[in-house]
């Protein structure tokens, strides 16, 4: 008995094991589809923020910040980006739970008004930006209490998730691991940067966030800090970060936001940590907000720059993004 007690213990550990691989990611490759959702950081409210994010090979996506669903979704089925055709079923089936950066309507809106044609799934955040749901989007006043905690009657569809900052937590059903970082939103305002992890390949998605220097912050220098050994290694396959106004706005004017001058400065700061080797990464700058010739200018101004040559694109709704 003795001697067998071990080699069942073994093969136990070596069964466990197996079958936690098996439900976790053992049927995906490296790397993440993307389907943005939404873009943009105002007006137009059929195209706000929100990126759909799963494991390659697989077709069960989280949702990062909501500010269009519907829309989306359907523009994505009218690309054959999904097996259905029908946005009620595919936000039902595909998407495994929202990861909300901060509780601003454009990141929040899609999530609401799709809410009652939505099933039962986790809502994840900072306690910061729970307590915005709790408080006033599913109250009875607002609308309905759709979520678990709150304004009674509670009718418990979404379960709220309290994210612990640099803690990664995994996701079921998708093969995927999310760890927050806390980002400064014109402090003492908290947003929310997503790292999500697929076996060994990583995705950086940041919420709206204010320069360091213009928010008296270190939370993005921690971010670079955190993820630099990533970038070295040629981990980080994506990086999605705001850029909302062009260079003309001024510092106070900016309410917690980078121009195309910032991005540069921050970038630069994450490539020096990175020896160098932040051009292996691919950039997407999101959330630009509307206004006459905006788009135009702040791509510009991008452009002048990015002296360093780095990889910089802009996602386009309901268009796939594959990396690798
Ligand atoms: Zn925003
Ligand atoms: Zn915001």
């Amino acid at each position: 008995m003795k001697r067998i007690i071990p080699i069942v213990s073994v093969l136990l550990i070596v069964l466990l094991h197996v079958s936690g691989q098996s439900n976790n990611s053992s049927n995906f490759s490296n790397g993440f589809k993307v389907i943005p959702l939404g873009v943009k950081g105002g007006l137009d409210e059929s195209n706000l923020s929100a990126y759909l994010v799963a494991a390659n090979g697989s077709d069960q996506y989280i949702c990062l910040d909501a500010g269009t669903i519907y829309k989306g979704l359907e523009l994505a089925a009218a690309n054959q980006l999904f097996k259905s055709a029908n946005p009620n079923s595919i936000q039902q089936q595909q998407i495994n739970g929202y990861f909300i950066s901060h509780a601003h309507l454009d990141h929040t809106a899609g999530l609401i008004m799709n809410s009652p044609n939505d099933n039962a799934k986790n809502l994840y955040g900072l306690a910061s930006v729970l307590d915005v749901f709790k408080k006033n989007y599913f109250t009875w006043s607002a609308w309905a209490n759709f979520g678990n905690e709150g304004e009674a009657p509670i009718l418990k569809k979404y379960t709220y998730k309290t994210l612990v900052p640099t803690t990664e937590i995994a996701i079921d059903n998708t093969g995927l691991f999310v760890t927050p970082f806390v980002l400064s939103h014109v402090k003492p305002y908290e947003s929310t940067a997503f790292l999500v992890r697929n076996q060994n390949s990583y995705l950086l998605y940041l919420g709206d966030t204010g320069a360091d220097k213009v928010e008296q912050s270190e939370q993005l220098a921690a971010l670079w800090k955190a993820v630099a050994p990533l970038v070295m290694n040629n981990q980080l396959k994506g990086l999605f970060i705001e850029v909302s106004f062009d260079n003309s706005v001024p510092e106070k004017a900016l309410f917690g936001h980078l121009t195309p001058n910032l991005l540069m400065e921050e970038m630069n700061k994450l490539n020096q940590l990175s020896n160098g080797q932040l051009k292996n990464t691919q950039l997407y700058v999101t959330h630009l907000k509307p206004c006459n010739g905006c788009e135009i200018k702040i791509k510009s101004e991008i452009q002048t720059a990015n002296q360093i040559g780095l990889k910089i694109s802009y996602p386009s709704q309901a268009t796939l993004i594959e990396l690798k």
